[in-house]
């Protein structure tokens, strides 16, 4: 396999360092007062207004999306940076030098994941409500599938149970460690649990996306 930088990789390594060097770093001390500020005010969890000007400057330059791979982004019908993964590698580990700054290129974990995951599978209506917004970095989204009562590195263990009555689907199961859930743009969970549990022990899986208004007829706890 061949490990040299693409030319488009070169061109975004510079770029994307541009960046870092121009207007992340310097914003490191602002972004740890507001959010020792929102903190102490019992907010900890708010969009910060340091990332919120950092993404208008980083869509303004084109270093936006860059992580939604090729295939995937001509799957959905929206557009990314048209990166393959091994030209995008070069660029997180850029972005990761300061933990929080992928977010100001829209391409922080677990969005990421599941932007992609609505892109390659999500229905034309879930992808128009989702995927677009959160394109467009004006909501967030979490991944659930974690469970305090099983060993959840493994998805066979899973005990959440999604099953379908007449239009809707009931979900009754009990997560944790959902990063972002907090967040109040978080608009929707990707949730992983057991659709079909009598099927063969690696295909009772399913993931459905829920609005995270969807009503819950149990404690709900963040
Ligand atoms: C910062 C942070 C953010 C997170 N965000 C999310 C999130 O957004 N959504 C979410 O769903 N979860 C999230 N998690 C949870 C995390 O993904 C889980 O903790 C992880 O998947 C491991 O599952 P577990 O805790 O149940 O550990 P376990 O599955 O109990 O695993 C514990 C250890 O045992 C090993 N192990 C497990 N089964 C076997 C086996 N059969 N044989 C040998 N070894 C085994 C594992 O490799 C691991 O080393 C987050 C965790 C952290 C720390």
């Amino acid at each position: 396999m061949d490990f040299e930088y693409s030319a488009k990789t070169k061109d975004l390594q510079k770029r994307v360092q541009a960046f870092m060097d121009d207007h992340i770093y310097p914003a490191e001390a602002e972004y740890s007062a507001e959010l020792a500020a929102n903190t102490a005010a019992g907010k900890r969890w708010t969009a910060l207004k340091t990332v919120e000007k950092l993404k208008e400057k980083a869509k303004a330059q084109g270093l936006w999306n860059l992580f939604l791979p090729v295939d995937s982004a001509s799957a959905s019908g929206y557009a990314g940076a048209g990166l393959t993964n091994q030209e995008y590698a070069p660029l997180a580990e850029i972005m990761g030098a300061v933990p929080w700054a992928s977010e100001a290129f829209n391409c922080s974990a677990p969005d990421t994941g599941n932007m992609e995951t609505i892109a390659r599978y999500g229905s034309e209506e879930i992808k128009a409500r989702w995927l677009k917004p959160l394109l467009e970095g004006q909501i967030r989204s979490a991944f659930a599938m974690t469970e305090p009562e099983v060993a959840s590195s493994d998805a066979t263990n899973i005990s959440t149970r999604i099953e379908r009555q007449g239009d809707e689907y009931v979900i009754n199961g009990h997560k944790w460690w959902i990063s972002g859930a907090a967040d109040p743009r978080c608009a929707v969970f990707i949730t992983m649990g057991k659709s079909d549990p009598e099927a063969p022990r690696h295909s009772q899986q399913s993931m459905v996306v829920v609005p995270a208004d969807a009503r819950a007829s149990a404690s709900c706890a963040r």
